[in-house]
């Protein structure tokens, strides 16, 4: 055996233990299973076509080679990126740990109270720093947070008198041009106006329902906003204010001037750049507008003993509730980045902030008056980090380049220099002999920081922030190293046991895979630095985008969607641009099918389609006479058909083709969701279906960790007629020739996190990918085998196989009191995160168990799920106080001196064997949402303030 492959540490059975779980499946070869499985018209034929596969060694040599090609410049660009120190604590205790990065999202509050309370201080740090009443829990950058501000004002505009029909939102020429870019995107399809323009000679009178302004402004003047919001109140505008969190340690809470939203990303909060991402955007606003904020909350509740609580709140807004009703289409955020940024705020604490933002602002001061000393002008009158100096860009350029600076030239008369927390002395004198040389002038030598202030008096921050014990306790590393610990030991995540969350995808993250996140070569990358200099990024994004398209049987793929629903919504984009490219811009119906996961209608209707839902039959496939009714009905109007494949009830539909070619007869094109390409890569892929783009989860099918809770990556990858409109950048030249306006702010989205999936496939190779697929359907297939005769399958191929996952039906327990819910939080007293609970069908669990796990976990597993089914069985409906009704049991109730319940402790906390050398507990009983919701709470106030007394 080879064990130099890197495919026999990511793929979980031994080969010892394949003919004990074939026989179990039934089968004489994994052949023979996958032949019973995928239908024979659509296998590929040929070998996918990828480089030999890399051993782990031989790939981290290649990666270190390839990032010596990335030239890091000391980069002052600025426009929303800003060079920062992620603490090394937090870099090795979170970022470099599997008990953060690969932990799910927090849909099991009990198992997820550590980074529910992270993401509870990320909150709470928001909504301080820009002075409003709630903040989600991440978005996925600057540019998309504003675009969802946009999107919010204009779903509430109804609620003022006189803009029932308003359609223009202003946006102010300071905007970043990422973020104009990504507005003009959003706003065509919902037919918003945008009218850019100064913000001081904005005629308020006009039709107006918002605007949006930036804090400080892109040239980097900090504007008093504060009559402009005043006069827009008064006629009844909303506004929005992209502001830059560091920033606002110094200047006065935009939320304390009655803005209506505050985004901004923190990435200058502990952050890697990493070419663009992933980093988390904040999103704040007030709470009358809570049930429109995107992404999600995390709020305070109780749980069964009246502890205090925590869990994802209003989680009404969710698009599997709303579906087409949706605003907004974000699922996947940017929780991982989140947790560091909150923690950054935690380590350094409010004092912490203000000096970093202090030394921020002096250097800028400091160099600006040695500059003019030197007879240069600086432009900016005001400012907090990036001042203008005016002289010819031609001399400054290529001499700063040549000494491996980057500054922004927004003209060719003005350098833009943005200063961070990491500018030292050296690097101020460093700017200072660019100007000598550029000027044939003496430089001025700094030896220490002047202290000034550019900062306009009525701005000037006067209110407290982060004064909760949380951000004034943890300063010493040892404190913050024991209090990340503590949190960490709340989550059950991918190094305790398996999580089987159906269409998630959570498999192994190898560690070869993450190491290079580390490396500042690859981290310390500006998005906007010129290509020339990032050469190691650019090959490796290219050579991902080949292999993604390769084995999507496609001809162009475009790494900058931030998550699987961003995707979705940048391929109906590109399928819209293909459409007016013809003539045909007027298609604008969407059909999906009704077990569509709930961000593809709302991606849908953010692209401005209209969506009809196609039935399922009764054995849970698409119906193909109703497709094919509803399709030619609307011939004229067809846009598209949105599909999951393999279907999300977990099964190969055989009628695929079929369905594709319909929609091609009727002028449609087809969008695959591949949610589920971990159950078709190397076998089959949408090419071969006959789909025309499809997005891909890298984060579920390509080993990006989860996070959770993000970052994800969720790539397009399309057919040769659709690759002229990949999305562009305005900064950046990418995507193509015809490119739709940007889909996210950085050109490669997060391309630091595509390092992840490059590794993947490079170290895997077609052998080892098709072999991954394999296992990941024989394990599935060896699950519901041995769960037979305990829980019934709800759906499954013509030959009776599963996919890659499978729908258990919990809904007959019920005639025995137990709900699946019930199970969910059972499960985790086996140590287990339950799998993907009534999704696509209520009731029901979905379970996928991917190649990465091992016999002996899905063993375990199923011998958990079968001692349940024992107790499902034994369980009264008049009688609720059971083991699966007070489930989960912590270890305060095991250990406490009463147990008065009609089980045992053993039976409660202990109940198999394996259970006794590693137990998981989980830290609260369960939790109570609507006492939650009905008490929203989504900031770390103390205890007293919100318990009922
Ligand atoms: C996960 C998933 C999505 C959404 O992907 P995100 O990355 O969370 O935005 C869409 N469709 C299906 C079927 C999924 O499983």
């Amino acid at each position: 055996m080879n064990t130099d492959s890197f495919a026999i540490r990511h793929i979980g059975p031994r080969r010892t233990d394949l003919p004990k779980m074939l026989k179990t499946v039934g089968v004489d070869s994994l052949d023979q299973l996958i032949s019973e499985t995928i239908p024979d018209d659509i296998r590929l034929k040929e070998e996918l076509n990828l480089d030999e596969p890399l051993s782990e060694q031989e790939y981290l040599e290649h990666i270190t080679q390839l990032s010596t090609l990335n030239r890091v410049f000391k980069t002052y660009i600025g426009l929303g990126y800003h060079q920062s120190i992620t603490p090394p604590v937090i870099q090795r205790n979170i970022l470099e740990n599997p008990g953060w990065y690969t932990a799910y999202t927090p849909y099991q509050a009990e198992i997820a109270q550590g980074r529910l309370e992270a993401l509870l201080n990320f909150q709470t740090m928001v909504t301080d720093l820009t002075g409003m009443e709630l903040a989600n829990a991440s978005l996925l950058d600057e540019a998309t947070a504003a675009a969802e501000a946009m999107a919010l004002l204009f779903a509430v505009r109804e609620r003022e008198q006189k803009k029932n029909n308003a359609t223009k939102f202003f946006v102010s020429e300071e905007i970043l041009p990422q973020t104009l870019s990504l507005l003009q995107t959003r706003s065509m399809p919902l037919g918003i106006e945008l009218v850019i323009g100064d913000h001081e000679t904005f005629d308020f009178s006009s039709e107006f329902f918002g605007a949006l302004l930036q804090y400080p402004g892109k040239t980097g003047k900090v504007y008093n906003y504060k009559d402009f919001i005043k006069s827009a109140k008064e006629a009844q505008i909303k506004v929005a204010v992209a502001a830059d969190i560091l920033s606002l340690v110094k200047l006065e809470a935009p939320g304390n001037f009655g803005v209506d939203v505050v985004v901004g990303t923190t990435q200058r909060f502990g952050i890697p750049l990493g070419y663009g991402g992933p980093h988390a955007a904040y999103f704040a606003t007030k709470e009358e507008y809570k049930r429109n904020i995107p992404g999600r909350i995390i709020g305070v509740t109780k749980d069964t003993d009246g502890n205090r609580a925590l869990r994802m709140a209003l989680q009404t807004r969710e698009q599997h509730i709303k579906r087409d009703k949706a605003t907004s289409n974000i699922c996947t955020a940017q929780v991982l980045l989140a947790v560091m940024a909150g923690m950054y705020g935690v380590y350094h604490g409010p004092n912490g902030l203000k000096y970093i933002a202090s030394k921020v602002h002096n250097s800028a001061v400091t160099l600006a008056t040695v500059l003019e000393q030197m007879g240069f002008t600086q432009a900016n009158e005001t400012y907090f980090d990036t001042i203008a100096i005016k002289t010819n860009t031609d001399y400054v350029k290529p001499l700063a380049e040549s000494k491996e600076i980057n500054f922004y030239y927004p003209d060719s008369e003005t350098v833009s220099i943005s200063i961070n927390e990491t500018t030292t002395l050296k690097d101020l004198n460093a700017i200072v002999s660019v100007f000598a040389e550029a000027d044939n002038t003496d430089a001025i030598h700094i030896s220490e920081l002047l202290t000034g202030n550019k900062i306009p008096e009525e701005v000037a921050r006067k209110t407290d922030f982060l004064t909760n014990e949380v951000f004034n306790s943890y300063h010493s590393e040892t404190e913050l190293m024991r209090y990340i610990k503590r949190l960490e030991r709340k989550d059950l995540a991918l190094n305790h046991s398996m999580i089987s969350l159906g269409s998630c995808t959570m498999k192994l993250n190898a560690a070869a895979e993450m190491l290079p996140l580390s490396d500042p070569q690859w981290g310390n990358m500006h998005p906007f630095a010129p290509t020339y200099q990032a050469g190691g990024y650019q090959q490796m994004l290219r050579k991902l985008e080949n292999q993604l398209t390769e084995i999507t049987g496609f001809a162009g793929t475009s790494l900058q969607p931030n998550s699987g629903a961003q995707g979705e919504y940048a391929g109906l984009m590109v399928i819209r641009a293909y459409h007016e490219s013809k003539g045909e811009g007027h298609r604008n119906i969407c059909l999906i099918p009704s077990s569509a996961h709930g961000t593809n209608p709302a991606s849908a209707v953010m692209a401005g389609m209209k969506v009809v839902v196609t039935k399922a039959s009764d054995d849970g496939n698409i119906d193909v006479d109703d497709l094919r009714q509803k399709a030619t009905e609307h011939k004229n109007e067809l846009a598209a058909l949105m599909v999951t494949y393999p279907s999300t009830h977990g099964v190969y539909e055989s009628a695929i083709k079929e369905i594709t070619s319909i929609i091609h007869e009727n002028g449609g094109q087809v969008y695959m969701d591949g949610a589920n390409m971990n159950a078709q890569v190397a076998l089959t892929n949408p090419g071969a279906i006959g789909a025309d783009v499809c997005h891909l989860n890298l984060h579920k099918t390509f080993a990006i960790p989860h996070g959770g809770g993000g970052p994800g990556v969720g790539p397009i990858c399309v057919a040769s007629q659709l690759v002229p409109f990949l999305p562009g950048n305005p900064v950046i030249a990418t995507g193509g020739e015809h490119a739709i306006t940007a889909i996210s702010a950085a050109p490669w989205g997060s391309s630091l996190a595509c390092i992840i999936s490059y590794a993947y496939i490079s170290m895997l190779g077609t052998a080892g990918l098709k072999k991954s697929t394999e296992y990941a359907i024989l394990n599935a297939n060896y699950i519901k085998q041995r769960l037979k005769g305990s829980f019934d399958v709800l759906y499954a191929g013509e030959r009776g196989r599963a996919a890659h996952e499978m729908i258990i039906d919990c809904r007959p327990f019920k005639s025995n009191g137990i709900e699946v819910t019930d199970i969910a939080k059972r499960l985790m007293d086996y140590g287990f995160h339950a799998p993907t609970v009534s999704f696509p069908v209520a009731g029901t669990m979905m379970i996928e168990p991917t190649e990465s796990e091992s016999l002996e976990e899905l063993d375990r597993f199923c011998d958990a799920m079968i001692s349940i089914r024992k107790e499902i069985d034994a369980a009264d409906k008049d009688e609720p106080n059971n083991v699966l009704k007070n489930a989960p049991h912590t270890q305060q109730m095991l250990t406490g001196d009463e147990w008065e319940l009609p089980y045992t402790r053993k039976q409660a906390a202990f109940p198999l064997d394996y259970l006794n050398d590693n137990k998981f507990w989980p830290s609260v009983r369960r939790v109570d949402d609507a006492y939650g919701d009905r008490n929203l709470i989504c900031t770390c106030e103390p205890i007293e303030a919100y318990m009922e007394v």
